[in-house]
């Protein structure tokens, strides 16, 4: 599936950040010159020199990583559709922007989007796409959880975890010759690898506390109270206290409370005393309603067709829907028969269902465009007093 998508944010006036802002561009030579150079913790670890000469790791130029990404990021669209509403993008991707600037990677081309679904979720595709769910902008108080959030998200791109777990696990590997953008096969494989990575396995401890880190520091260093993400956090908790499953966001995430106690240890430790909360302004812009996780209409995995690959929309219709996994009771009656809605169940509570994760999503994938400019993101720190 290589149809071409519109980048959803267009910045415009990013010069003062120097040349990398113009590097990071898909398909700049310099961009394609650059990549390879992976940074000393990246390489740490991999063990090319073992391995047959003809076998290697997943390996790709920053941009290679962001076609991936923004390949991952249509997927990830699909699946949960994306809210069709300029303002609420252009506020979040005013937030990350300004805390992307601050970033080890500033001149990716930072794409934020708003996903249709009331399952609370982040998800950070390769090279800058970072999604965050209408669900957990719900649950979100003010502008520094989002920022807290968003921190932890943006550390997973620029930290390269996901491409990091692909290599690890050696779900793709290619040919020495091989270039993932000269080969459309790999490069679906990798898609999928990373998909299901981000989407369905989630990271490993040491890279969620590493985002944890880096992310409040991130936050801090933008002038929002690092403690918000330590509020949202305890959000999540109290949200999932009902349930004895680890759910949806952070999944994968080490034991809450010894999470909060880190990140608040942190905070102190390293005397991050930023200030912002800007409830005022977060209220203006984002009013979404949060949704019980057990009144969350959910998808059952698989059904929407895109664990597998490229599954191109007409094929979704022949798909049946699968029996015997809900029980009947769960099932919401199929008033006008059609097949997709027999395969959508209230049941949040039902068992290896994720009410977070396989949250039914909206229908229009489509990316909502908003032109943010240095000026903008310079104006926006300057009225809610970010340094
Ligand atoms: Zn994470």
């Amino acid at each position: 599936m290589m149809r071409s998508l519109p980048v959803v944010i267009a910045i415009t006036g990013l010069c003062a950040f120097g040349a990398e802002a113009h590097a990071a561009k898909p398909g700049t030579s310099r961009a394609v010159a650059e990549g390879g150079q992976l940074p000393g913790s990246v390489t740490k670890g991999l063990s090319i020199a073992k391995k047959a000469n003809d076998v290697r790791e997943l390996q790709m130029t920053d941009a290679e990583e962001q076609e991936l990404g923004r390949q991952v990021s249509a997927k990830i669209r699909t699946r949960y559709g994306v809210v069709q509403d300029a303002g609420a993008h252009k506020y979040v991707s005013l937030v990350g922007l300004a805390m992307a600037q601050s970033s080890t990677r500033p001149g990716l081309p930072w794409t934020f989007i708003v996903l249709d679904t009331d399952g609370v979720n982040a998800f950070a595709a390769p090279g800058g796409y970072i999604h965050v769910t209408k669900g957990l902008l719900a649950l979100i108080k003010n502008e520094a959880e989002l920022a807290g959030v968003l921190g932890h998200e943006i550390v997973h791109v620029t930290e390269k975890h996901t491409i990091r777990a692909i290599q690890k696990s050696q779900a793709v590997q290619m040919g020495a010759a091989e270039t993932l953008s000269g080969n459309s096969a790999l490069m679906q494989r990798a898609v999928t690898a990373t998909y299901d990575n981000i989407v369905d396995r989630g990271f490993g401890r040491a890279d969620e506390n590493e985002s944890d880190e880096k992310g409040v520091v991130l936050a801090n260093k933008t002038g929002y109270a690092p403690s918000g993400l330590v509020a949202f956090l305890t959000t999540l908790k109290d949200r999932n206290k009902g349930s004895t499953e680890k759910r949806g966001l952070f999944a994968s995430h080490p034991e809450m409370q010894e999470r909060l106690d880190r990140i608040t240890k942190q905070i102190t430790a390293q005397k991050l005393n930023a200030t912002a909360t800007l409830q005022p302004r977060y209220a203006k812009n984002i009013s979404f309603t949060p949704v019980d996780p057990t009144k969350i209409a959910t998808v059952e995995a698989g059904a929407a067709g895109l664990t597998g690959g490229d599954a191109k929309p007409e094929e979704k219709k022949a798909e049946e829907p699968k029996k015997g996994r809900f029980g009947l009771s769960k099932m919401v009656p199929t008033g006008g028969g059609e097949k997709k809605q027999a395969q959508v169940t209230a049941s949040g509570g039902a068992r290896g269902v994720d009410p977070e994760k396989d949250s039914k999503g909206g229908p229009n994938p489509a990316p909502v465009v908003v032109k943010i400019a240095a000026a903008d993101i310079a104006a926006f720190k300057k009225e809610g007093g970010l340094p």
